[in-house]
Formats: structure tokens, sequence, C-alpha cells
């Protein structure tokens, strides 16, 4: 793995980066964004149309969503860090590609070894699948699980509970348990 100084010179070159296809069609690169000493450090999966045109990640209706969530659970956006699989947007928001998510997984392993957080939570089944190798968040969302001396947190995609309220509802209740989890460990 290339090793990055800093979570600014990881920044630096994603926004250069044409490691892969998907550096063809975006408009911007959308590197993470948030605190660099957060204990929680939240994956999507990909950038989408506004973030695509802002550069930053989880800026449109998803990210309303997360926010709601996070609001509801105590936490602001100015205490995480949030980022995604992969960098660039794919083109009609299709899933990131094996190539694409390889080429771009560099940027994602050095943003989690240089903030080190408490817990990383995965939403949705391309963070859940490219990192664990995990499938069926409908039955795994909630799960702690512990790998390679990392902890991980187990929920949806913020998309996913766009037009389902029930859905919503458990992804509330997802966020709150987890923060539930990092105030245990905080006091440990
Ligand atoms: N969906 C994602 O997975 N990431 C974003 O940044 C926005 C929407
Ligand atoms: Fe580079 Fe990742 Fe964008 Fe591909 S998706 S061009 S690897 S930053």
């Amino acid at each position: 793995m290339k090793k990055y100084q800093s979570i600014e010179s990881v920044k630096q070159n994603v926004v250069i980066c044409k490691k892969c296809n998907l550096c063809k069609d975006r408009k911007n690169a959308v590197p993470g964004k948030g605190n660099q000493s957060a204990d929680i450090v939240f994956v999507g999966e990909a950038p989408g149309k506004n973030e695509d045109l802002l550069g930053k990640p989880f800026v449109g209706i998803a990210g309303k969503k997360l926010d709601e969530a996070l609001e509801n659970s105590g936490l602001t956006r100015n205490e995480i860090y949030i980022t995604n699989i992969v960098k660039c947007k794919p083109p009609k928001n299709r899933v990131p590609n094996d190539e694409e998510k390889s080429m771009c997984n560099d940027y994602l392993e050095n943003e989690i070894s240089i903030i080190n957080p408490k817990i990383i939570c995965l939403m949705g089944n391309t963070a859940y699948h490219s990192i664990l190798h995990g499938k069926e968040i409908s039955k795994n969302h909630g799960r702690l699980i512990h790998k390679n001396n990392r902890m991980y947190f187990i929920t949806f995609h913020p998309a996913a509970i766009i037009y389902n309220q029930k859905l919503g509802k458990i992804f509330n209740t997802d966020i709150k348990k987890l923060v539930n989890i990092l105030q245990k460990l905080n006091k440990k």
C-alpha cells in the first residue's frame, strides 16, 4: 500500500487521480471529509450527482438522511469523518466494479489508518462487501464485527431509506446503537 502522511495529502492526490476510468466522466473527485480525530469513520459507496458537482461527500438527499440520523443520536457531521469506497462518480450511478474499487482502495486504507477511528461504520452492500466480503445487509445490519484489530458496524446505505419509512426507522435505530457502543467504549 502506498503510504500518505496526512489526510491533506490523501486529498491532494485524490483530486488529481487518474488511476481508473471513473476519472473520465467526473466533474470533481470527492475525497473524504470531516474530523481527522473522529471516533467513527462512515463509509458509503461512491459519489452521486451532487457530490460530483461539489466535490464533497454526502451533500445530497442521502446525506440529509444521514445528518438526521446523526442528529437524532446526538452526533454532528463535525464529529465524524465520512468517505466512500470510490472517490469518483460512476456513470449513471452504477455500482463501482472490482477494478475501480481496487484502484481506489489505497486512499480509503490511508484515511482509516491515519484517522485510526474506534469504529468504522459500513453503510450499504458495496461498503460491506468490499471491506468484509459480507452480503445481505438486511440480515446483518446492526452488527458489530471485529476483524484485523478493527471494529466495524454494519448498517444500510442512507439512500436506501429515502422512499422507505420503515427502513428509515431501522437506520435511525442502528445509528443510535452505534453511538451507544461508542459511548461505552469511551467510558472504559
Ligand atoms: N452516496 C454515497 O455512497 N456516497 C455519497 O457521497 C453520496 C451518496
Ligand atoms: Fe482515482 Fe479512485 Fe477516482 Fe478511480 S475512483 S480515478 S482510483 S480517485
